[in-house]
């Protein structure tokens, strides 16, 4: 059988500017006429489709870009939000009701993880939060009023390998469904093909790319996707978290370069996990035979991406990790900030960042050592030139 290839999707979609352009206009409007006032009415009912009325509905530049990445990530079809975070809380929020229940991953972004811990209460939705590779204890989590299930295919910061054939049976099993963050694996993974109901982006990481906006995606079925702008109960029409046309065009032409870089990510993250080895540091990186989730992410992968772009070191103490992180900025080898994707290497100690928001009990638990340091790594043209100033830095 001939392999999934989400770059040459993108590639065979043909999409013609108004005028030709190969860059699809931009649409610079917030609402839309009406020649009838019938179709109008028509439209707000559902009843008319392709037709555009209001840009927190449908823009066409955000249908552009959506099309693209629903060819991307083979679903029917996708929308665009204004930041990852609005992408994640809709898709949650779209899918529960007061009383209802959430399974989800312990490991998850430290937003993520607020979201459902802190926030979500309110509206008396209970979560469960478990170690997402052990299946025994996710099914076990599963009550009669569990809606969801919730993960991330590479979890932030640990990069655990999240089972996703497995995890969309025991959710559709007992009538839930599997929603999955899949922002550290563009292109790598494709989880709706995989089983997942529900694929989540913050396009702010990889897929733009350049660090200079934030923004976010969620593709599914064509029913899912009405039903999430729909102008009575659609969550994403309602709490508004439309992105800016502006934003969409520029993010569409950087998606035509994902493949490219995230070849680029992997291969430079994998050559630093090889070194790394051979100097005997503790790291974590899924593209070594060593690590538990090798085998399952090599069983889902679409060939020809690599294993991404995110790796982690072990350094033990935060104060060590400091040190080092500032010696590596000092030296070149990239910013000490928050975030990935970007094309130079970014790196932080999630336990003091993007995880604080998890309480320190819990991050000793999922064995979030407070010394961790996330490398998010670039698109470095001379790599090994990049090990020998981390190893320099190592030395701090
Ligand atoms: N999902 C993951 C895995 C992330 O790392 C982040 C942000 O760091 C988000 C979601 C949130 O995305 P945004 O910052 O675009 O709202």
């Amino acid at each position: 059988m001939k392999s999934f290839d989400p770059a040459s999707n993108i590639q065979d979609l043909l999409q013609f500017g108004e005028y030709g352009d190969v860059n699809p206009s931009i649409t610079d409007s917030a609402t839309f006429t009406f020649m009838q006032a019938k179709t109008m009415a028509d439209t707000f009912h559902g009843e008319t489709q392709g037709c555009f009325l209001y840009s927190r509905h449908w823009n066409p530049s955000n249908k552009y870009l959506s099309d693209a990445l629903a060819a991307m990530e083979g679903t029917e079809a996708a929308w665009v939000t204004s930041s990852g975070m609005s992408a994640i809380t809709c898709a949650l929020l779209h899918g529960v009701t007061s009383g209802d229940h959430i399974v989800s991953s312990v490991t998850c972004y430290g937003g993520t993880f607020a979201f459902l811990s802190n926030w979500i209460k309110k509206f008396n939705i209970e979560v469960t939060f478990v170690n997402i590779t052990d299946l025994v204890a996710v099914k076990k989590a599963i009550r009669p009023n569990t809606k969801l299930i919730y993960t991330e295919t590479m979890t932030n910061p640990m990069l655990q390998i999240s089972d996703i054939p497995a995890l969309s049976k025991i959710a559709h099993a007992h009538g839930a469904k599997l929603i999955v963050d899949n922002t550290f694996t563009p292109m790598i993974v494709s989880p709706c093909r995989l089983g997942a109901d529900i694929t989540v982006y913050s396009m702010t990481k990889f897929i733009n790319g350049k660090n200079d906006c934030l923004a976010g995606a969620i593709c599914s079925t064509t029913e899912y996707i009405c039903s999430l702008i729909d102008v009575n109960n659609g969550t994403a029409m309602l709490l508004g978290p439309a992105l800016d046309p502006m934003r969409s065009s520029s993010i569409l032409k950087n998606l035509h370069t994902l493949h490219i870089r995230m070849k680029q990510h992997s291969y430079n993250a994998q050559y630093l996990a090889d070194k790394f080895k051979t100097i005997g540091l503790k790291f974590i990186y899924p593209g070594v035979p060593e690590h538990s989730g090798h085998e399952l992410l090599k069983s889902m992968m679409n060939p020809g991406f690599g294993f991404g772009g995110m790796i982690a070191i072990d350094l033990i103490t935060a104060e060590k990790s400091s040190k080092v992180m500032e010696a590596m900025e000092m030296k070149g080898v990239g910013y000490l900030a928050v975030s990935l994707g970007y094309f130079k290497t970014l790196f932080s100690n999630s336990g003091k960042s993007t995880s604080s928001e998890i309480p320190d009990y819990i991050q000793h638990e999922m064995g979030l050592s407070e010394g961790l340091i996330r490398f998010s790594v670039g698109l470095d043209n001379d790599i090994e030139r990049t090990f020998q100033l981390i190893k320099e830095s190592l030395k701090e």
